[in-house]
């Protein structure tokens, strides 16, 4: 008979883990404990439009996106912005607290609906929303690039960026409002290597979808670049 050793790890047997948000100790292992994760601000895939990630009381396709469709195809967000979920981002993209960055990816793969594991099995590639290089100077590190770098180890898909680039510093999106947020993107960013993107099946990153300009705005450029579709996801929705 051969005989096999068992190595557990020990360090996660004897030492409970330390809830990122409520500081209580508990064995797991994730980086927030079972109490925090049930307080989390989820949003309800079943209750929004697919397309649009919008709250639609009556079907899985609102009146907007019937009327006017954005550019991308499919919408998933799983968090609501606000609460537990933005003390999460602030120390995740202000303080560089990647644990928090973490635990906001493990919260997203968790509440991954089965119909949107199944649209995301056949992904051709994961695109974050490009950031211009003095905007990731003055942060330390490019938020959705690591998203996606993230997203991409999940669904075992692979992510690229440098396809597409943010040539101009625009103001950031949080301080206007849906109209100039509209114009703010309308030029934001630009193909650097179409002919990689010809009939490519996208999933395109951003860290918190508000009114889902700047997404569009990049979904719009790919498309015209020969892609196939776009879906795109985000951490949160304000
Ligand atoms: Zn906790
Ligand atoms: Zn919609």
């Amino acid at each position: 008979m051969k005989l096999t050793l068992y190595r557990p790890n020990l360090a996660r047997l004897q030492y409970p883990l330390q809830c990122l948000l409520c500081q209580k100790s508990y064995w797991g292992r994730s980086s927030l404990c079972p109490q925090c994760r049930q307080l989390m601000p989820y949003l309800d895939y079943a209750s929004q439009c697919h397309q649009c990630g919008l709250v639609s009381a009556h079907s899985n396709l609102c009146d907007t996106c019937r009327i006017e469709p954005p550019a991308f195809t499919q919408t998933y967000v799983p968090l609501a912005y606000g609460g537990l979920t933005s003390l999460l981002l602030n120390q995740f993209k202000f303080h560089t607290n990647f644990s928090a960055g973490k635990a906001l990816t493990q919260l997203w793969q968790d509440a991954l609906p089965k119909q949107v594991m199944g649209l995301y099995q056949d992904l051709d590639m994961i695109i974050p929303v490009p950031a211009h290089p003095q905007r990731i100077r003055k942060r330390g590190f490019h938020v959705t690039l690591w998203c996606a770098r993230h997203i991409s180890g999940m669904l075992a898909r692979p992510f690229v960026n440098t396809w597409v680039e943010r040539p101009h510093l625009a103001p950031a999106q949080k301080y206007l409002d849906a109209q100039t947020r509209r114009c703010n993107v309308a030029d934001a960013f630009q193909v650097l290597q179409p002919q990689a993107l010809h009939n490519k099946k996208l999933l395109l990153v951003d860290d918190v979808m508000t009114t889902g300009a700047t997404l569009n705005a990049l979904a719009e450029v790919c498309l015209d670049a020969g892609a196939k579709v776009c879906y795109v996801t985000a951490l949160a929705r304000a």
